[in-house]
């Protein structure tokens, strides 16, 4: 039994099966006399790694056939241009929903290659909800949403009205937590940290049509099609994040898959919404309807309050609740592989802390 429950928004926790039996192959991957860390990215042993991995994934999340699946690196961040030099031409429009601070970061990126609209932005009310989606622009190259919005602790419970424009996601923070339809979207990503495996490894679920229409100024390393061409391995790939991500399907599979993954998941929000539902001193951040269960976010009613509970909770092993630091407050961060004891324990401090603090601080006295 591990010691901590790890809430951070990411990297994350792994399950436990993963990592012990990872140990268990560190000196020696299946006879091969080599731990995976060494081996060469164009070996057979790897090659077979690479390849199971994308079945498993393919099997996972039913991915139809007209799809790739590409492991590269350089986090979503780097999604944030690949997507426009591969998908948007020269002097081309593409759509940016604006629901969280991811979502903006990417449309900036994007505004450096062409005219990105933002048809729709919850700025306004702090990224509390998703807001209402509009059809695409006309002319529109893609259609940019944020399925998850890691930060402020939203997500999509219903898709664009996109048509045949190529619909692109950032799933970076809900990849697996839920069943997807793949088909309803031209590319998908996801950095791994948060619920495929360790940092350092990027996925990428592209429609083949989509392929091949980069800018002629992008550099090969950003190419989609040279990266779908060589499986992954145009230059050197993340080999032992890959094999990881293989272990974490593995174990997705030996779970239910993607559909009992999402009642766990589903379970473990509920812990915590019905809480802070009832609590007269923690409050929910997001509305109701777009509340993500993947990252709850509260806070309490003064800066003093949130200190001292986080405080407690480190004690407790219960570590990394600190919400983003451009929002403050409080961030659970409860991915596929946080158990329900983790939560659960969560839960009951947060029962014991406001039984202490309730009669000094009540909710009507929040002073932000
Ligand atoms: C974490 C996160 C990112 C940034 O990921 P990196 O891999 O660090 O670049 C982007 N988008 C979303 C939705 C995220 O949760």
């Amino acid at each position: 039994m591990r010691k901590v429950f790890n809430f951070s928004s990411g990297p994350s926790m792994l399950p436990e099966t993963v990592l012990s039996q990872a140990a268990g192959e560190m000196l020696d991957y299946e006879g091969s006399g080599q731990s995976v860390m060494e081996m060469s990215h164009r070996s057979a042993v790897f090659e077979k790694i690479r390849d199971e991995a994308e079945e498993l994934l393919f099997a996972v999340m039913n991915i139809p056939k007209n799809y790739k699946v590409l492991f590269l690196q350089g986090g979503a961040s780097l999604q944030f241009s690949m997507v426009p030099l591969n998908l948007l031409p020269e002097g081309g429009v593409c759509d940016y929903i604006e629901s969280g601070i991811w979502a903006a970061k990417a449309a900036d990126e994007a505004e450096k290659y062409g005219c990105v609209a933002r048809p729709a932005s919850s700025r306004d009310s702090s990224y509390s909800r998703i807001p209402p989606l509009p059809p695409p622009s006309k002319g529109a190259s893609y259609y940019h949403i944020t399925t998850n919005n890691t930060i402020c602790g939203t997500r999509y419970t219903q898709l664009p009205p996109t048509g045949p424009t190529p619909l692109v996601a950032d799933m970076s923070s809900n990849i697996l937590s839920e069943p997807v339809e793949v088909n309803k979207f031209g590319l998908i990503y996801a950095g791994a940290q948060k619920n495929l495996g360790p940092a350092g490894t990027t996925l990428v679920i592209i429609r083949e049509d989509l392929i091949g229409k980069h800018r002629p100024e992008t550099p090969l390393i950003l190419r989609y099609d040279l990266h779908a061409q060589h499986k992954s391995t145009f230059n050197t790939p993340p080999c032992y994040g890959i094999y990881i991500i293989k272990k974490v399907l593995e174990d997705l599979i030996q779970k239910g898959g993607v559909k009992a993954a999402h009642s766990r998941n589903t379970e473990k929000a509920a812990l915590l919404y019905d809480f802070l539902d009832r609590s007269q001193l923690f409050a929910g951040t997001a509305e109701k309807p777009h509340r993500s269960l993947m990252n709850v976010t509260y806070t309490l009613p003064t800066q003093e309050l949130t200190r001292a509970f986080l405080a407690q909770a480190e004690a407790q092993g219960l570590v990394n609740l600190g919400g983003h630091k451009l929002v403050g407050g409080i961030r659970a961060s409860i991915y596929n592989a946080m158990p329900i004891e983790g939560v659960q324990k969560l839960v009951s401090l947060m029962e014991d802390f406001e039984a202490h603090n309730i009669k000094h601080t009540p909710k009507a006295a929040q002073e932000n």
